[in-house]
């Protein structure tokens, strides 16, 4: 019987997405029997938010034991250095010991987890990693020496430093993830900014400003970067699959081009969302958001959310708490608490009968909900495809990560919605909202959004490119 183990990586969003796919996995080939390796940390959030099927089992992976205060960049510098320094294979050991002997023949994981590709191979198993972003940061990763040698800072970066344990990693240990701006560029990238990166395949839409933190400026050793930098290198030896979390026909011919020029065996199958079923169940939506939707018109409402990890800071939080007020369109704000008390005064008691603010909300849900007519988002890769596949036009905040790039393709690739270049003012949130619900603009990218959430329909029936693709990758993983 195949024992397939599925690692996370146990920050931001990644876990949950994860687990998620590991339950569609576990779905898909009920013969097989499934470990899913995270920390414990990361195991006990899961655990409360969703059911697994019987065939999939929880198994701790050591995370380099943080105290409970430890920033969360140092936390990942932690894991990392403890998977690599054995505690993915201990993790492959524990998921063999929980499945009562039976060894892990396949080792599917997030691609950020590379250190897995070393440990399923030293178990004689094959390492196929699960991408959770957009296939164009991807080619943007996978070409980041030759863009740094086109454009980039050179100054940053030793090779030495490349190499995750050893010295020069305890870098910019109390940099506040949430808040991190996009790196200022500096000489060359800087004065080239605007460039489209025409001479790259696959990155020619995009402008070199657009680029994922890391690639060609900011800190090369800051330890997402470095984590990042690994994986692109690692992941060309993953002859056997990688899975991308976009469905066939959505990305450009030249991005997909330019992947498999790499990485031979891509299989696009998803939105990743769409692969378990889920039924929302009342405790998902404690906040009363889809009943409150249930009270509005089609179409009016617009939804803003930033995930889990970006927020504004205070003095653009006050701008987009003004724009979305003066925008006329009744909102729904998904806002972590923390972040309760830097909204202007008296906003919170102003906006109660005619809006929401709460510290989560179903998004997947709220973003299917006819009420919805826009979406106010930071563009995680997330964020973008559940927009997407409910037909729902977007108006793009990036501050960090591969976000840029997410909402260069909503805005330039795929036309689905706008872009901010740089921080939210009140009258430009006011004039994106009004005219993604009601403008003329707004209807187009709205038409747009639901040809794209049309072609995602398709893509999952029954004989649909992810279906078959998902077939495809399970019989991999599955294979004796
Ligand atoms: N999310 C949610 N409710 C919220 C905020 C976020 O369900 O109130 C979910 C959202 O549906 C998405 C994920 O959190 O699946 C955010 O992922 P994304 O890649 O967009 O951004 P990240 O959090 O990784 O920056």
């Amino acid at each position: 019987m195949a024992h397939v183990a599925v690692v996370a990586f146990p920050f931001s969003s990644h876990a949950a997405v994860l687990l998620s796919f590991a339950r569609a996995l576990a779905a898909a080939a009920p013969a097989a029997s499934f470990s899913f390796l995270s920390t414990a940390g990361s195991l006990a959030q899961l655990r409360k938010a969703a059911a697994v099927p019987g065939n999939l089992r929880f198994v701790e992976v050591p995370d380099g034991a943080p105290a409970a205060e430890v920033p969360v960049p140092r936390r990942m510098e932690m894991f990392m250095e403890a998977a690599e320094a054995g505690g993915m294979k201990e993790g492959l050991e524990a998921a063999r010991v929980a499945a009562g002997g039976d060894r892990v023949s396949c080792v599917v994981g997030d691609a950020f987890v590379w250190m897995a590709a070393e440990a399923a191979a030293a178990v004689g198993s094959s390492w196929v990693p699960v991408w959770t972003g957009a296939s164009s940061a991807l080619v943007a990763h996978l070409r980041t020496d030759a863009l740094r040698e086109d454009v980039g800072d050179k100054g940053t970066c030793s090779p030495s430093a490349l190499i995750l344990t050893g010295v020069g990693l305890i870098l910019h240990l109390v940099i506040d993830l949430r808040c991190m701006p996009h790196a200022p560029m500096t000489s060359p990238a800087a004065s080239r900014a605007d460039e489209l990166l025409t001479s790259h395949p696959g990155l020619e839409s995009y402008r070199i400003r657009d680029l994922p933190d890391g690639v060609v400026s900011g800190n090369f050793n800051y330890v997402i970067n470095l984590v990042l930098h690994r994986m692109a290198q690692r992941l060309p030896l993953a002859t056997a699959a990688i899975a991308l979390s976009t469905f066939p026909g959505l990305d450009p011919p030249s991005v997909t081009a330019a992947l498999t020029a790499v990485l031979p065996k891509c299989l696009p199958l998803g939105p990743y969302h769409l692969l378990a079923a889920t039924d929302t169940a009342p405790d998902d939506d404690p906040n009363g958001c889809l009943t409150w939707l249930d009270l509005r018109r089609p179409r009016t409402v617009a939804y803003v959310s930033f995930g889990t990890v970006a927020a504004p800071r205070p003095d653009e939080l006050h701008e987009l708490a003004a724009g979305l007020e003066a925008s006329g369109a009744p909102f729904l704000w998904s806002l972590r608490e923390e972040f309760w008390p830097l909204l202007p005064p008296g906003f919170l008691e102003r906006t109660k009968d005619t809006d929401l603010v709460v510290p989560w909300a179903p998004q997947v849900d709220v973003l299917r909900h006819a009420s919805v007519g826009a979406f106010v988002t930071h563009a995680g890769w997330a964020s973008v495809m559940e927009s997407l596949s409910s037909g729902v036009p977007m108006a793009c905040r990036p501050f960090f990560g591969d976000q840029h790039m997410n909402a260069r393709s909503v805005s330039h690739v795929w036309g689905f919605g706008t872009a901010f270049d740089g921080p939210m003012t009140r009258g430009g949130v006011a004039e994106a909202v009004a005219s993604l619900v009601g403008g003329e603009e707004g209807s187009r990218m709205r038409a747009r959004a639901q040809e794209l959430q049309a072609k995602v329909v398709k893509a999952f029936e029954p004989d649909g490119g992810c279906s078959k693709n998902l077939e495809e990758f399970v019989n991999i993983i599955c294979a004796p």
